[in-house]
Parts: structure tokens; sequence; C-alpha cells
């Protein structure tokens, strides 16, 4: 595959860049396993402290950084922004909170003696990211992971080069060691030797159930752990005594959010019957504002999708979405520009044969069902193979939350948009994918929790109380 730069606004190729050589994934290997080496013997305090110059020094370069996400993959500027600022607010976070998170915790025990259990790095990571969220997918496992002590290995999409790289030179700048995180343009044969490698003792993996498929087989054939951030298609509920102020407000920007391309954007509208037309309605217009153009301009609204290829393939996921029965309530027309732009889309009448059910469609089409009941509701929200997060809306946030603690999914916000923060874990259930990234459970992901018992002299009442099998005498 070629790593390439290719606005979407424009279409023009603005960089492109050679694959890693064989050669050169072994040298990172082995950089990445001697700094492991040294990593085991440096307080987590010191890496605290290049994790904070990290944070500065992305800030720092914060408008630069913007820019090139936007070129790479058509993000809104101001969005770019945001995602930048996120990144320096995770790094701080893991900066502040990890040497406590990492102390041993003491184990209560009836045994002989005392128990704790010591949080050690295990080794050099894989990680594979996605193109949608190009910084934020790279620290929402650097941080935890650079605390920790593991070194990375990043394979980024092949058509976000540029910030992948990017961010490898921020993090190096800043003070962190080479190795601590080395972006490789890999292909996906040296991404499995690479987990195959005894170097590698763990691989992350954010992106589609196909990719994930690929890594975590690569991985399981090797007993290695994996964290694996898939896909969603979260549903977006609508009680029937909702503020529809308040689901006016977030509703569309739930969907049209990075030009719909989020994991846990809100896919499936499921709306009470009472709400449902003001709810269309309300839906229609939002989209009916925004400004397609040009994603560096303040006052655009509407991103271009990140490639002509995702394009050309929601349009496929559309046109077959309405010969199976979906009505077009609003857009699916053309939008006279030459960028990779999609028509927000509404559609309704998606039965649950139609595609549209059960595919996600990774741009700004929005799926509305009607429900009479809350059972209704909850039913057709777990009606999906996916389980990521999710949004309810209700007149009593008690009450939404009681909804919300039977949708089987991850996360889920009430009466409130979705967000993502340092100490809130993120991931998902079912072919969402399994663990979590960011909080003290990201922390944990690829750590060796290795117990340590300590008594000053053997316990002999112990070894003739059953906890060993045989007495030798
Ligand atoms: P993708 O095709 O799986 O790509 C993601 C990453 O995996 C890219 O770096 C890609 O490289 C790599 N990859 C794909 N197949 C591979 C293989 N066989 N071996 C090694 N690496 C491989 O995903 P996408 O379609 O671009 O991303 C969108 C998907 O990600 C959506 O389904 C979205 O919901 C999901 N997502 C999930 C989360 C979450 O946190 N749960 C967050 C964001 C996105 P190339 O670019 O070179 O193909």
């Amino acid at each position: 595959m070629a790593y390439k730069t290719i606005n979407p606004y424009t279409n023009e190729v603005v960089k492109e860049y050679s694959n890693t050589t064989d050669q050169e994934l072994e040298e990172a290997l082995q950089i990445g396993k001697n700094l492991y080496e040294k990593f085991k013997t440096q307080p987590v305090k010191e890496r605290g402290k290049i994790l904070h110059d990290v944070a500065a020094k992305i800030r720092e370069q914060a408008d630069e950084l913007a820019r090139a996400c936007t070129i790479d993959m058509g993000k809104l500027f101001t969005e770019a922004q945001g995602e930048v600022e996120l990144c320096a607010i995770i790094a701080d976070w893991f900066a502040d909170h990890s040497e406590e998170m990492l102390k041993p915790e003491p184990v209560e025990t009836s045994a002989h003696g005392t128990a704790e259990i010591q949080h050690h790095a295990t080794g050099v990571l894989m990680m594979v990211e996605p193109w949608n969220f190009p910084y934020y997918q790279i620290m929402r496992v650097f941080a935890p992971n650079f605390m920790v002590g593991n070194p990375m290995i990043l394979k980024h999409a092949s058509n976000t080069p540029t910030s992948a790289q990017m961010m490898a030179d921020v993090i190096l700048e800043a003070g962190a060691p080479k190795g601590a995180l080395t972006n490789l343009f890999m292909t996906y044969d040296q991404v499995t030797a690479a987990i195959e490698d005894s170097r590698v003792q763990g691989a992350a993996l954010t992106g589609s159930e196909r990719g994930g498929e690929a890594v975590a087989s690569a991985a399981g054939k090797n007993l290695k752990k994996t964290t694996m951030e898939l896909g969603g298609m979260d549903s977006f509920i609508v009680l029937d005594d909702a503020n529809m102020d308040d689901v006016s407000n977030i509703a569309w920007r739930s969907r049209l959010y990075n030009a719909g391309q989020e994991c846990t954007s809100s896919k499936r509208f499921i709306v009470m019957e009472n709400v449902y037309d003001e709810f269309v309605e309300q839906l229609k217009e939002s989209f009916s504002k925004v400004k397609p153009g040009d994603p560096l301009d303040p006052k655009t609204t509407l991103a271009p999708m990140n490639t002509k290829k995702a394009k050309e393939d929601l349009q496929e996921q559309v046109d077959e979405a309405i010969n199976a029965g979906a009505k077009v309530v609003y857009g699916n027309e053309p939008i006279d520009l030459p960028g990779q732009f999609f028509m927000p889309t509404i559609l309704t009448n998606v039965d649950r044969d139609n595609p549209a059910h059960t595919t996600e469609m990774f741009g700004p089409v929005a799926v509305v069902y009607k429900v009479s009941t809350e059972e209704e509701a909850i039913e057709l929200a777990n009606d999906s193979s996916y389980g990521l997060g999710g949004i309810v809306f209700a007149g009593d946030s008690e009450h939404g939350a009681e909804v919300a603690s039977q949708i089987e999914t991850g996360m889920v916000f009430v009466n409130d948009f979705r967000y993502s923060l340092p100490e809130l874990p993120f991931g998902g259930v079912k072919r969402s994918g399994y663990g979590r990234e960011m909080n003290r459970l990201g922390q944990m992901a690829f750590v060796n929790e290795k117990l340590i018992v300590k008594a000053d002299r053997p316990d002999m009442n112990n070894l003739a109380g059953g906890l060993i099998a045989t007495d030798p005498e």
C-alpha cells in the first residue's frame, strides 16, 4: 500500500512516503527492546516530566498539527484544533496520574506473609491506528504506555502519513527517547511480522473489523495480548419526555461531527412516536444549514470525507439501503464542489433486513426509527452486532440512566453530547471490540500485574494445610 497525503478538499497529492524496509523494521524493534530494558530502571516520575513536555510541545505546535490533519483527511480545522488540544490534555493527565496508578497494590490475603501486585511493563507494543482522529488515536495508546514503560511501534493509516509522522516528531522533539514511539510506513505483512517477533508483547488496534480480525488473529496465533477498538452503530434514543430543544441542538452534531466519520457517531436515531415528526423536522432543518467548503475556513461547517473511495463506498451503501426500501427524507444529492463531499442524508423506513440496519455507514447519513415503547427502543438499540457507545435523551436523567444501563454497549451518555476525556474509559463490547483505552483500565492494558508474596520464614503449618498437594515427606 502507498502512504500518501491526498488533500480531500482539493484532490491534490501533497506528499508521498516510501514504505519502510525490513531492515528499518528490524532496527526499530531492537531500539524498542533496548529502550524497554532501560525503562525498567527509570522511575515513572521521570517519564511524567517528559510527557508533560510532550503536552507543552503539542500546544506550541497546535496550529501546524491541526493544519496537517485537515490536509491529510479533510477534518474541519476547528475540529482538528480540538483534537490536538485533547491530545495535550491526555498527555498531561497520564503524566499526573500514572505514578499513583502504577504504585504496588497490597492484596488482603489469609496467607502467611504479605502480598502485593506490582505493575510492570511487558515489552514493545505494535500500535495500528486509523485516519479519522489521526493524533488522538495515537495519544490514547501512547500516553499510558509510555508511562508504563512499553516502547511502541506505530503503523498509521496509509492516507494520514503526514499527521502520523508529525506527532512522532513532536514526541521526540519534546524529549522522549528514540524508540518510545517509532512511526513506520509498514505493509500488512510487516505488521504481522512485528507481532510474531518475540520483542513485541502486545498489539493495540483501532479501526475496522477487517483490520481488527487480521491483527487479532496474528496476535492470537502468537499468544500476544491485544486491545481492539472497532466500529459502531451507536443509537441515539429520544424518550417521550425528552427536552426537544436539547435534542435538536445535539442530534445533528452527533451525526455530522468529523463528517460522520467517527466510531461513536450516532448512526441510529431511535425516537418515541410522540416526538418522532418533530425530531425528523428538526434534524432536516439542522442538516440543511451546514455549509460545505474549505475545511481550513472557519466558516465551513461540513467537511469533505477523507477519501474519494470513502465517499463512493458510502454512496453505494445509501443506494443499497434505498433499493431495500429505505426512504430518503433529506439529502442524497450531489454537492457541486471538487472535494469529497457527501450531502448529509436522513433515511427512514429501514427494515431489519435492510443492509442499512446492520452495516456501519461511516459518513453523514442518519437512519431514524420510530418506536412506541421504551422496551422497543432498548430492544432495537441492542439489535446490533456492535456495542460501542450511545446517547439517551430523557426528561429525567435518572430514568435516562436506567435505560442507558440496559443498552449493550461500552459507553452511554445521558442528556448530553458524547465526549472523550482521559479519565473516562473508552471501548466497547460485541464486534466493537474489547479492552479499554484511557482511564486506569487503559493504563493497565499491557501491564504485567505481578504478584509478590513476601514472608520472613516459610509457614510450616500451611505446608501441611493442603495448600501444597503432596508433602514430600
Ligand atoms: P481500517 O481499514 O481497519 O484501518 C485502520 C488501521 O488498520 C489502518 O492503519 C490500516 O492500514 C490498518 N489495517 C487494515 N487492515 C490491516 C491488516 N490486515 N493488517 C494490518 N493493518 C491493517 O479502518 P478504517 O475503515 O480506515 O477506519 C474506520 C473504522 O474504524 C470504522 O469502523 C470506525 O468505527 C473504527 N473506529 C473505531 C474507533 C474506536 O475507538 N472503537 C475509533 C475510530 C474508528 P491502511 O490504512 O494501510 O489500510
